[in-house]
């Protein structure tokens, strides 16, 4: 769930961290990038290959349109400027998992740039936002994978499968704009957010369709040159690339204040440690030797194209948080929960708008529903009660077919059933409130005759008394008396 960190380093009074980080998102489109294979995930190794994914002599790759729109509709999510012109390169390196010995990628004519995602800033309340800049959305195809387990000989072999290859990816490239490691728990929070909400990523990092490098750096407070950054790779969930950057942070300081040295070097991080060791250094990188891509035409996306790609952009999150709160009269907090994922959202609304009183629906989301999930620890997601549910139970008050006490009793049950609440409702034989004036008087009569000293002085004008015998009522029936009724019977009853 989309929460503000947990957990954070001090700042350190003498040095400041610089992150930047680089995003790979597969596209879910059916066909990769550049040939007509299909891209789905577990399939048997080697199986969707073919001769241009396999890199052979003479095969051309033709670049898959709705890749291009993908990527594009992801890059305007990020308020990135697309370039009308953008350029193919071939980006060189010698690896077993990639047969063609060259990876399609963009280098210095990117699909788009100058793109930006808000934060929250500082202790994240009061609507603080910080802009953190995206430099650039590039185009460009996946490789295979090395296999280590799995298949016989694996101790002594490495298989490869390619099934990977040529599956299109997006590569996000931050801006250093990144200050702590919470801010960039929170930016790849937001990223994904976003990208989930276009629809053109599943963004699932178990299946490596949302993988993560990061960028990190310390210089003395105040200085404006950055220092030597170490690159912290292949880390596979939000919360272990923060506790990487912590402890790499912490690691550079150290080095500095002992008199040593940062080297650039490329690290990776042990989760069970919780520290990252050295993969390789600078001197070990490698010379990419880019050169554009002679068997690709440039990639032209023009204002036509792009206003067609532009009518697909769904509402984004925090566009449609600020109008939950405003319609809906909800909190920020709450909007966050309901935001969760585009379609829990969109249950949100639908529901809200079809209940009587949307207001009521949001009310009982926040005061009703959210309580009982965190006492269970589990998410709205999971939660046995939906949105439709909500809504109907807010039906049922609004009516005054049911009192709040009711709803609370008939919530409880769904939690314990594990069954939705008009589920709950019928096997409960439809419970209405009781609007039997005869036994409600009867009540009446019994609280008032059993408190004198207070009808004493309600008669002598203390009027606030009122309150006072709607709650005895209330509670000797249970709840299941409409308070409008009790109200009504009490006033003529006391006058
Ligand atoms: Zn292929």
């Amino acid at each position: 769930m989309a929460t503000t960190a947990e957990t954070s380093v001090a700042a350190h009074p003498k040095f400041e961290p610089v992150i930047g980080l680089e995003v790979h998102v597969h596209l879910l489109t059916a066909a990769k990038i550049f040939c007509s294979c299909s891209t789905r995930f577990g399939a048997p190794p080697n199986s969707n290959v073919c001769p241009v994914c396999l890199g052979m002599p003479g095969a051309l790759p033709v670049l898959n349109k709705k890749v291009v729109e993908f990527a594009t509709l992801a890059a305007m999510a990020l308020n990135c400027r697309i370039n009308e012109t953008s350029i193919f390169a071939r980006k060189n390196y010698f690896y077993p998992d990639l047969p063609k010995g060259y990876q399609i990628s963009q280098y210095d004519k990117p699909l788009a740039e100058h793109g930006y995602i808000e934060i929250p800033a500082g202790s994240g309340k009061a609507g603080d936002k910080k802009k953190i800049g995206i430099t650039r959305v590039h185009l460009e195809e996946d490789a295979g994978k090395s296999l280590h387990e799995g298949f016989p000989d694996a101790d002594e072999k490495t298989a490869i499968d390619l099934n990977r290859t040529g599956v299109p990816l997006i590569e996000i490239v931050s801006e250093p704009d990144i200050s702590t490691p919470d801010e960039a728990y929170e930016y790849l929070t937001r990223l994904k957010e976003i990208i989930l909400y276009t629809g053109v990523s599943d963004c699932n990092m178990e299946e490596g369709s949302l993988r993560c490098d990061a960028n990190v750096s310390v210089r003395p407070r105040g200085q404006k040159e950055f220092g030597t950054k170490a690159e912290i790779k292949n880390v596979n969930s939000f919360r272990f690339i923060r506790e990487a950057l912590e402890y790499d942070i912490g690691r550079q300081i150290d080095v500095i204040e002992s008199g040593g040295k940062i080297t650039q070097e490329t690290r990776l991080y042990n989760s069970n440690e919780g520290k990252t060791y050295s993969m390789r250094s600078k001197e070990q990188a490698h010379d990419y030797r880019y050169f554009p891509e002679p068997d690709l035409l440039p990639l032209v996306v023009d204002a036509k194209w792009k206003s067609e790609i532009a009518r697909a952009l769904p509402e984004l999150p925090e566009a449609r948080r600020s109008r939950m709160v405003k319609d809906y009269g909800i909190t920020e907090y709450d909007a966050q929960v309901l935001t969760f994922s585009k379609s829990l959202a969109d249950q949100f609304e639908q529901a809200a708008k079809a209940a009587k009183n949307p207001k009521r629906v949001a009310n009982l989301v926040q005061g009703e529903l959210m309580g009982r999930l965190k006492a269970k620890g589990i998410e709205i997601e999971q939660s046995p009660i939906s949105m439709r549910g909500v809504a109907a139970s807010a039906d049922l008050v609004e009516a005054g077919t049911i009192s709040g006490k009711m709803l609370k009793d008939l919530y409880d049950l769904s939690f314990e059933r594990g069954k939705d609440f008009p589920v709950v409702y019928e096997e409960e034989g439809r419970p209405q409130q009781s609007t039997d004036t005869s036994a409600l008087e009867k009540i009446i009569d019994e609280i008032l005759a059993a408190n004198p000293r207070q009808l004493e002085q309600y008669r002598a004008g203390k009027k606030t008394m009122l309150g006072f015998f709607v709650g005895q009522v209330m509670k000797a029936s249970k709840g299941q008396a409409s308070p409008q009724i009790v109200n009504e019977l009490l006033a003529k009853k006391l006058e």
